[in-house]
This record gives structure tokens, C-alpha cells and sequence, in this order.
């Protein structure tokens, strides 16, 4: 249960159904309300599918900018400890307009859980219901993952 990757540390199956996408994208913005931006106003949420669970997260900041973390990592952080490592889907929202896509330390770690990248959505909406969607293998192409590792 304490593998690093792959399904055979993915936590056990539950009851829990796959989120619709419509679901997800709900999780997400219902995640953004949690956010703690009083630096930058800008309040992120995210939903991430992993290992047919949903988890959730929301962007801290934090008066010491640079220790601030991001709405993606922190659901995609929450998944890890749960001991969900395999990435399905993940849905942003905020304020943006267009909805603002994860930034380039984020794709990095979604691409660390994606043994797929080609087949996990992207999707980023905000409260004006406009919403953009990407394959991550779109988002990062050519990424590090590790494989070149020893
Ligand atoms: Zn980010």
C-alpha cells in the first residue's frame, strides 16, 4: 500500500462512482469558495479525479509570497496522501475570464500522477460559466517524468 506509483499503490476501490464532468466541475467551484487569497484576490479552486475518487483543493497564500500553493496541487496533494496516485481528471475555477489554465509548476506535478497524459482532461471554468478543456498531454508535452530518473 506504501508503493510510490502505479495501481498497485492506488487505494482501494470504493463505492465512490467516477464524477461526471458536470460534477467535478461543481467540486471545483464549490472548492474556490475555500480559497485563502487575501493577497491576490484571486480565489482558486480544483477538483481532481484520481483513482475514481474526487478530491479537492483550493489556493493559500501566504504573506511570504513565494510559500503561497496552488488550488491543483493542493487537491492533487490531498489525493497523495489519501493514497489516490492515479490522475483521471481534474476541473479549476476562478474568476478569470478567459478561465485561466493551470500554471507550468502544476502541469508538472498533475504529470507526475498521469500514467496517461493524453487521456486525462483538463477542464477550467469560472462563475461566468465559460470554460475552456485541454488534454494534459496538450498542457505539458514532452514533459519530464521521471522515467529519465535512475
Ligand atoms: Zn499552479
Amino acid at each position: 500500500m506504501t508503493t510510490p506509483d502505479g495501481p498497485a499503490g492506488d487505494a482501494p476501490a470504493t463505492s465512490d462512482a467516477p464524477a461526471t464532468s458536470e460534477a467535478l466541475e461543481a467540486r471545483a467551484a464549490a472548492a474556490q469558495r475555500k480559497a485563502y487569497a487575501p493577497y491576490s484576490k484571486f480565489r482558486v479552486g480544483a477538483a481532481a479525479q484520481m483513482s475514481g475518487q474526487v478530491f479537492e483543493g483550493a489556493n493559500v497564500e501566504n504573506a511570504s509570497y513565494g510559500l503561497t500553493i496552488c488550488a491543483e496541487r493542493v487537491a492533487v496533494f490531498a489525493a497523495a496522501l489519501a493514497g489516490a496516485h492515479r490522475l483521471e481528471a481534474i476541473a479549476v475555477c476562478s474568476d478569470a475570464s478567459p478561465p485561466s489554465s493551470p500554471c507550468g509548476a502544476c502541469r508538472q506535478v498533475l504529470l507526475e500522477f498521469a500514467p496517461d497524459p493524453a487521456a486525462v482532461t483538463v477542464t477550467a471554468i469560472n462563475s461566468l460559466g465559460e470554460r475552456r478543456s485541454w488534454t494534459l498531454a496538450e498542457l505539458i508535452p514532452d514533459g519530464f517524468s521521471g522515467r529519465e530518473l535512475p
